[in-house]
């Protein structure tokens, strides 16, 4: 099966495909996962890619088609796979669609997760991650111990660099006019299945499931 996750930052998109993903057992694919790990090894394309997350804009299509692209050929992806965060506008997910075409396959369902503005800013903003695990924290719903330590790794817990107000607002103002015209891309596809990401993470995830099992 092969999904796509659609939604603004801070609507769970990363949480409900990694839950998914273990589920379905098929890969869960972050694009910003990817690129923060080459950030972390300050390789070539982290270096570039670093200017653009922090100033909360979106890495050139060119450059995120070719790493889903490689991404995709690998073997693990052959019995499906969960994109969280690709396509993130129009060019990348037609893109997307010539490369599966190549290989007769196609996007099955797109899940889009809906949470209001006002919340996502709260919530992104309240966000800490571990920076070994990745595991998410939330300093209002689910905060880390005192020593900012991570309880599953022993990781040390920080809020990302583009979890700052300013940097969220500009995201998601990016958000609403690059990436949300994919829903009626999706919608004309007949592939757009909506989701309210308010609730608890079971609870979104068994919405999902439910989504994917009367299809
Ligand atoms: P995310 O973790 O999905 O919120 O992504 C973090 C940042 O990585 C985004 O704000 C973008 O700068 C960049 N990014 C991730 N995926 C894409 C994509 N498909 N297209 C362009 N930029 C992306």
């Amino acid at each position: 099966m092969q999904i796509i996750m659609l939604g603004a930052p801070g609507t769970g998109k990363g949480t409900q495909g990694k839950l998914l993903s273990k589920h379905l057992k098929i890969p869960n694919i972050s694009t910003g996962d990817i690129l923060r790990s080459a950030v972390k090894q300050k390789s070539d394309l982290g270096k570039k890619a670093s200017e653009f997350m922090d100033a909360g804009e979106l890495v050139p299509d060119v450059v995120m088609i070719g790493i889903v692209r490689d991404r995709l050929m690998e073997a693990d992806c052959k019995k499906g796979f969960i994109l969280d965060g690709f396509p993130r506008t129009v060019p990348q997910a037609e893109a997307l669609d010539k490369l599966l075409s190549k290989e007769c396959a196609e996007i099955d369902f797109v899940i889009a997760l809906d949470v209001s503005q006002s919340k996502l800013i709260t919530r992104l903003t309240s966000r800490r991650v571990c920076s070994a695990c990745r595991k998410d924290y939330n300093m209002l719903t689910n905060p880390p111990a005192a020593d900012m330590i991570c309880s599953f790794c022993g990781g040390i817990i920080s809020q990302r660099s583009d979890d700052d107000e300013t940097t969220v607002k500009k995201r998601l103002q990016v958000y609403e006019n690059k990436t949300a015209p994919l829903r009626k891309y999706y919608e004309n596809q007949s592939k757009l299945r909506h989701v309210s990401g308010i609730g608890s993470i079971d609870e979104v995830q068994g919405k999902i499931r439910e989504i994917l099992s009367n299809t």
